[in-house]
């Protein structure tokens, strides 16, 4: 096993729309071995194919926690076949080192996908838990999309790209998302102490990360 290069935020694969996985075949499993050995070296939570350089529909996650035994999990050629609610999500991402920002996710999602050997299954995460989130985000990197293009204000996100020498939010990539912002609005009305703890934890990580 081998640890890969982590392709940077400005890289043109990062846009590209993956191609399906035909077979998985020898070299397919490597990589797939390579992506969990580098996510693992980066302290990452998940890595995508294209942020190897390879464009192919292949994702790695592992939400378990760090100090205990490491979880692996595999998907290829994966579908969101299920997604629903909203809620706020301040995420970083392997191709955009230190930067968080937050960004808006749905809570609940359920995806079909195959695993390393190609058997099927399908996983449900919920709640807005780590592993909702993280699949989205691996998701998008499929897709072309970025976890910035679901920034709740561009400006703030800009600011912290800026403070790392990153490119800024690329405008035609930026997605809407209303009905998301608007559930988000509505949830935040109702919980003001809620957002009050999320912003005392973001608070808590970016000094963590000095
Ligand atoms: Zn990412």
């Amino acid at each position: 096993m081998s640890i890969l290069k982590i392709v940077q935020y400005g890289d043109p694969i990062l846009r590209e729309k993956s191609k399906e996985v035909i077979k998985i075949s020898k070299k397919i499993k490597t990589l797939i071995n390579d992506m969990l050995e580098t996510m693992y070296h980066s302290n990452g939570v998940g890595l995508a194919a294209p942020q190897v350089g390879e464009s192919l529909r292949i994702f790695v996650i592992d939400v378990s926690d760090p100090s205990g035994p490491i979880d692996p999990m595999v998907f290829v050629n994966p579908k969101i076949i299920k997604k629903s609610g909203a809620i706020n999500s301040y995420e970083g991402c392997l191709s955009f080192p230190k930067a968080y920002t937050v960004v808006r996710r749905y809570k609940n999602v359920m995806v079909k996908a195959l695993d390393i050997n190609g058997r099927p299954f399908v996983i449900e995460a919920k709640d807005g838990e780590l592993l909702a989130r993280a699949i989205q985000h691996e998701f998008d990197h499929l897709e072309g999309h970025m976890f910035i293009d679901h920034c709740r204000n561009k400006f703030v996100a800009n600011e912290v790209l800026a403070k790392y020498n990153l490119p800024s939010v690329q405008e035609e990539y930026l997605l809407e998302e209303k009905e998301l912002e608007d559930e988000i609005v509505a949830w935040e009305k109702e919980h003001p102490e809620e957002i009050e703890k999320f912003r005392k934890e973001i608070e808590e990580l970016e000094n963590s990360k000095e």
